[in-house]
């Protein structure tokens, strides 16, 4: 029998595989197996089953030893890994990366673990306080683990003492990763809850669960869970960032148990990250509960994938493989014959595209639990504010602000990351000066003498500050754009007995330190929270009675095709932080309050948004009404790109491919980088005619700027 095994010998020219023999004909596809490779042995693992010996091919090895009985990965995960290596663009060996922990993968074989037992039942000598722990310990029962004593405090070294002083006993045993059966605390569902989890139920199709804020789709996703876990199965539960996740994952502890729950997340130590992947791949989890990597946990059964935040941007990988946590779930569950469910309270255009066409299943939940109403949204128009000193904050919301401390209630303020540039905008057109290099917003300076100029970052061209609008010639110009630290001192001022909170890239240096906040705020102990992106997410605070936008629309020229969606999504997702236990109130400051994505995030009309957004991207040909691909050049990069575009234009016209080819200096990292963005029905299928030497390639961008 024939096998192609992928070895973790990282030598170039091999990454997709090799073939081996063996008269062992019972090797299963994810066998882990040793080979010889240039006269070494090497680990690999056995991807296809090659049942016909070709009649040209000669000199193939023998596969060496067969390294494990279980394969490492089930045929529905190997499948979706060589999914991934065709549909972005990249080797076997890359796309399996985020599937195995690094080599070597000899130690992910269940472990044996050790245990003890009493002889000597007399106490220790009076001095030895550690030995009497034990002692006590093991005292009434037969025998205890090494993990067990460990929990209650015995040391290493203090077991090896009574060992060898013949106190104690040791032996050696399989651990089972077996756990007892979970006792799952059913949900309770309502009525609008069932209906919704029903529709999901009955479904082959993935499902998109569009439900606005606390309408309970984390209930439908313990009921849904509950299911797959009573079936045998196990259930994979994604968030956008695990740590601000905390209440999310006490309810599915309360479901169904903490010993049945994997949590992995970015900050496990190798180490602890190869003993949840044992325990995982041996079935000791009913339930993993992770960022977008959790999805290549090795469950051996899945039963069901939930993807919460779906629209979420953390779910594209930026490094290779470069791949989305949504379209690798829906092929992971389309092989594995499990369930797929999107849940948001705004979906992304790309999953609305796929609702409204058919290819999701869509299933609304309309209401908030217990009818909660939404709060009021307030809108504020920033050119027509007179700030004095205060900029950005207008009177609306100085008053508002001080209403919540009177009363006892807390804010919430937000500022958009991209708010801090300041820029020079035109208060009669509303448009951004730009730079002619980049098309994008120059920022203002000022020189030593305080005389302010323009700085376009990315190509690192100056320029004065103009006279008037180059697009309107108006003279109504203004510099705008503040950062959290002078937005900080103004409330300072104006508000000096209130307790402040900071949490933007400054102060936030890990997302714990943003967990640490949020309970702050909790338990009382602040009253206003300033913050950027990241304060808008996991926020659930029911104290909060007023979360406002500082400047909504920093951002918003833009281009990007995608501005105006995330503008939507944030604005939304803020709306949904405000009176979740008490009636509650936003302000939104903006340049443009006539913009779609400020009109429907205030009056709450998602689908009107989503509609008007696929409308235009269907019109202007950008995803998800054609596919797109970016290149990354970083060596040369002004001339490849240049060269690259000019030769996929050449090919697109020869073939009648009909792509829209374009390119840019990257907007962060001095310009050092280029990015080529080809857009049209197949792109990908000039990938294979063009030279990709050096140049990182990136299906379906998200930063494509
Ligand atoms: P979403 O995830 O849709 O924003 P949540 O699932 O967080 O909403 O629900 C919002 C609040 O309502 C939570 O405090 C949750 O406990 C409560 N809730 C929702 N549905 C139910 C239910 N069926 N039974 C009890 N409490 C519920
Ligand atoms: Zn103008």
């Amino acid at each position: 029998m024939l096998y192609t095994v992928l070895t973790t010998s990282r030598s170039p020219g091999i990454s997709s595989g090799l073939t081996y023999e063996s008269k062992d004909e019972s090797i299963k596809e994810g066998t882990h197996v040793s080979v010889s490779l240039r006269n070494q042995l090497v680990e690999g693992i056995v991807i296809d089953v090659i049942k016909k010996k070709q009649s040209d091919t000669f000199d193939i090895k023998d596969i060496a030893e067969v390294l494990g009985n279980k394969p490492l990965l089930t045929k529905p995960q190997l499948q979706t890994l060589q999914w991934m290596s065709k549909y972005y663009f990249c080797s076997l060996r890359q796309a399996l990366r985020v599937w195995l922990p690094t080599p070597s993968w000899k130690n992910l074989a269940p472990k044996n673990e050790l245990y003890f037992k009493l002889i000597d039942h007399r106490l220790p000598p009076k001095r030895s306080f550690k030995q009497t722990l034990i002692v006590e310990y093991l005292k009434n029962i037969d025998w205890a683990s090494q993990k067990e004593l460990k929990d209650m405090g015995a040391e290493k070294s203090t077991l090896k003492t009574m060992l060898t002083k013949g106190r104690i006993t040791m032996e050696e045993r399989k651990v089972d990763y077996k756990t007892c059966k979970p006792v799952i605390e059913e949900p309770n569902l309502t009525k609008a809850q069932t209906q919704a989890y029903q529709l999901i139920n009955r479904s082959d199709k993935p499902s998109l669960l569009f439900g606005i804020t606390s309408s309970g789709k984390t209930e439908i996703y313990a009921q849904l869970i509950s299911d797959a876990v009573k079936k045998g199965k196990q259930a994979i539960l994604l968030v956008p960032e695990i740590l601000l996740t905390e209440h999310c994952i006490h309810r599915f502890e309360e479901l169904i148990g903490k010993e049945h729950i994997a949590v992995v997340h970015s900050r496990l130590t190798a180490g602890q990250r190869r003993k949840e992947w044992r325990r995982i791949h041996n079935g000791g989890a009913h339930l993993v509960i992770g960022s977008r990597s959790a999805l290549f946990a090795p469950v051996p059964n899945l039963g069901v994938v939930i993807i919460d935040e779906e629209h979420e941007w953390t779910y594209k990988n930026e490094q290779t493989p470069r791949y989305h946590a949504r379209e690798t779930a829906a092929k992971l569950c389309e092989f594995a014959k499990a369930k797929l469910i999107m849940g948001t309270a705004t979906p992304s255009v790309e999953s609305w595209a796929r609702a409204k066409f058919g290819e999701y299943q869509l299933v609304n939940l309309p209401e908030r639990y217990q009818n909660h109403p939404l709060p009021d949204v307030r809108v504020v128009d920033l050119t027509k504010v007179n700030f004095g000193k205060l900029y950005p904050f207008s009177p609306p919301l100085l008053n508002a602000i001080e209403d919540r401390l009177k009363k006892g209630e807390q804010s919430v303020l937000f500022l958009n990351r991209r708010g801090s540039a300041t820029s020079l905008m035109c208060f009669e057109c509303r448009r951004r000066i730009v730079s002619p290099e980049s098309n994008l917003p120059f920022t203002v300076h000022k020189d030593p003498q305080g005389k302010p100029y323009l700085l376009d970052h990315t190509s690192g061209i100056q320029a004065s500050v103009p006279v008037e609008c180059p697009a309107c010639k108006s003279t109504n110009l203004h510099a705008v754009g503040a950062g959290t630290q002078k937005i900080e001192d103004i409330l300072s001022k104006q508000f000096p007995n209130a307790r402040l909170l900071r949490a933007d890239s400054d102060t936030l240096t890990h997302p714990e330190h943003m967990r640490l906040l949020l309970k702050k705020m909790r338990e009382g102990h602040a009253d206003i929270l300033l913050g950027t992106q990241s304060v808008v997410k996991g926020l659930d605070l029911p104290n909060v009675t007023l979360a406002a936008v500082l400047i909504a629309d920093v951002g918003l020229s833009l281009p990007h095709f995608r501005a105006g969606e995330r503008i939507f999504q944030l604005l939304t997702q803020l709306t949904g932080r405000s009176g979740r236990a008490k009636p509650g109130e936003v302000i939104i400051q903006t340049f443009r309050p006539d913009s779609a994505e400020v009109k429907y995030a205030a009056n709450h009309q998602t689908k009107e948004f989503l509609n008007e957004e696929l409308k235009l991207r269907l019109h202007a040909g950008y995803p998800p009404a054609t596919n797109m691909i970016r290149l990354i050049i970083r060596e040369d990069a002004r001339t490849r790109a240049i060269q690259l575009v000019n030769k996929i234009k050449a090919i697109s016209n020869k073939d009648n491919l009909e792509l829209k080819v374009s390119s840019a200096p990257q907007m962060f990292g001095g310009g050092r980088s280029w990015h080529v963005l080809i857009r049209g029905v197949k792109p990908s299928s000039v990938l294979n005619k063009i030279d990709l030497k050096n140049v990182v390639v990136d299906i379906d961008p998200m930063e494509c700027v």
